[in-house]
């Protein structure tokens, strides 16, 4: 590649963050840093009626817990700033204008009810619905008759009469027939410039070489490139025109596209829910990319090393949560345990228990192997952290429970040493041995006794983190209920 690579990730904040939007977010950022490029993070914040502060907020949040570092943008700045739309106006005004002086683009008067009228006829006629040109070459004097009338012109780009070849990084060459590719509006009536003219605007002038995003802004990409086109006569940008890649779309349940508002599409979902970013990240990849045939986990930085546009799947790509919960596990297991600990502690504090690396270190090898998502760790060992445990009423203790509740706390309460061995052995002793159990009915219900709950981390050594105390007193306790 000639130029070095920028490439760009451009949401606008409206709502809550969403994966389709981290995985064109990964993907871009997976390019540029593949290429030793930059990565330039901007808002699109040009819609005061459906963004909100909010939003953009959660945006920043989600790109930094995600990990996904930008070189020029919101919030770190850089050469081409502002990175928020709604403080780039001026500019927008300044390039619309440019655009009407060269002749580029026209002011066109039509009402809706115009529009509509033909857009029907056309239909009809089974011509092309969109616009039709009409008011492309009006005179001088036309304009001003309109005006009198009090009517508030949009602007129109002016589409050269050709057709659009263009070779999409993921999909190679397509083709748009002039006759799909009207006239369209880049400035609102009440001056508001839209999203087809500020997108390419910022791309030009940001320097992006590179525009990777979701298959649904296919059908903008013939204007986009007659605009550079456009552009590099009025001399905006460097009169070169970026490369598209288009990402496959992701599919939810049933077969339909995944849609902001499914509950598996909220980002922060995962961040609560207890995804870690590099797990997220890399079920994410997979929503086109694969690393290699017979492997599926990998790290950010593999992914980067191997990434290859080229090699990214065209066709929609399934949302499997189940799947993305596995890979999320496996890099659960990954993580080193002093690593874990650290990052499992919020979630023990969402949940109202305050614990220190310190106290999770035992307990960390005894989950580690068991768990998907870190609210998971909470909710099997809340026991440990606790005063006390209640027993639902489900799991109260029969006759033959109380018996080997009660022998157990008895060889418990003669024991010397407090280890995970000499719990072992003595529970083995006296319930197996002695009382002649089978080990599901032996220790079952001092499981249950000890934790409120039928399942739980091995037993033997949540007995030693627990300490001797804790154990008798809710095994008496469980007798006594
Ligand atoms: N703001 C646009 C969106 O969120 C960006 C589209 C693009 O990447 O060109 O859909």
């Amino acid at each position: 590649m000639s130029k070095p690579v920028v490439a760009r990730f451009c949401p606008s904040p409206t709502g809550n963050p969403h994966v389709g939007m981290a995985r064109t977010a990964l993907f871009s950022w997976a390019f540029a840093r593949h290429h030793g490029g930059r990565f330039v993070f901007r808002i699109e914040d040009t819609d005061a009626a459906r963004d909100s502060e909010e939003s953009y907020d959660l945006l920043v949040d989600v790109m930094r817990w995600l990990g996904l570092d930008w070189d020029e943008g919101v919030e770190v700045g850089g050469p081409n700033g502002p990175y928020r739309q709604s403080e780039r106006m001026d500019i927008y005004a300044d390039v619309a204008q440019r655009l009407l002086d060269a002749g580029l683009a026209y002011k066109a008067y039509d009402t809706e009810a115009e529009l509509a009228e033909r857009r029907e006829a056309a239909r009809a006629a089974g011509k092309p619905s969109g616009y039709d040109g009409l008011h492309r070459d009006l005179t001088p004097e036309q304009q001003a008759g309109y005006e009198a009338e009090g009517r508030q012109p949009v602007v129109r780009f002016k589409m050269p009469a050709k057709d659009w070849t263009f070779n999409d990084l993921v999909r190679g060459e397509i083709t748009f027939g002039a006759e799909n590719v009207q006239d369209f509006v880049i400035v609102r009536a009440n001056g508001q410039p839209l999203y087809t003219l500020t997108n390419p605007t910022d791309d030009a002038l940001m320097g992006i070489t590179h525009v990777l995003r979701g298959e649904d802004l296919l059908s903008s990409t013939p204007r986009q490139i007659a605009l550079y086109e456009a552009f590099a006569q009025i001399g905006v940008g460097d009169g070169s025109t970026p490369e598209f890649g288009h990402l496959p779309y992701v599919m939810g349940e049933g077969n339909r596209k995944l849609s902001k508002r499914d509950p598996e599409s909220n980002l922060l979902g995962y961040r609560d829910g207890g995804f870690l970013p590099e797990g997220l990240l890399n079920y994410l990849a997979l929503l086109g990319w694969a690393i290699a045939d017979d492997r599926d986990v990998f790290s950010l930085a593999e992914m980067v090393e191997a990434f290859d546009i080229s090699r990214v799947n065209p066709n929609p790509a399934r949302f499997d949560a189940k799947k993305c919960e596995a890979i999320n596990g496996d890099h659960v297991r990954l993580l080193a345990p002093e690593d874990l600990a650290t990052r499992l502690i919020p979630y023990y504090a969402a949940v109202g228990i305050d614990v220190s690396e310190a106290g999770l270190a035992p307990v960390v090898p005894l989950i580690q192997e068991r768990m998907a998502v870190l609210t998971e760790a909470p909710a099997m060992t809340r026991f440990l952290f606790v005063d006390d445990v209640s027993i639902p009423a489900e799991l109260a203790l029969d006759d033959a429970g109380r018996d080997v509740v009660r022998a157990a706390h008895g060889a418990l309460d003669a024991l010397g040493e407090w280890t995970t061995e000499s719990i072992e052995g003595s529970l083995r002793g006296a319930l197996i041995d002695e009382l002649g159990l089978k080990p599901r009915l032996a220790f079952g219900p001092v499981r249950v006794a000890v934790t409120g709950s039928r399942i739980s981390p091995p037993l033997f050594e949540s007995l030693e983190i627990l300490g001797r105390d804790k154990t008798l007193s809710r095994l008496a306790a469980a007798l006594a209920g």
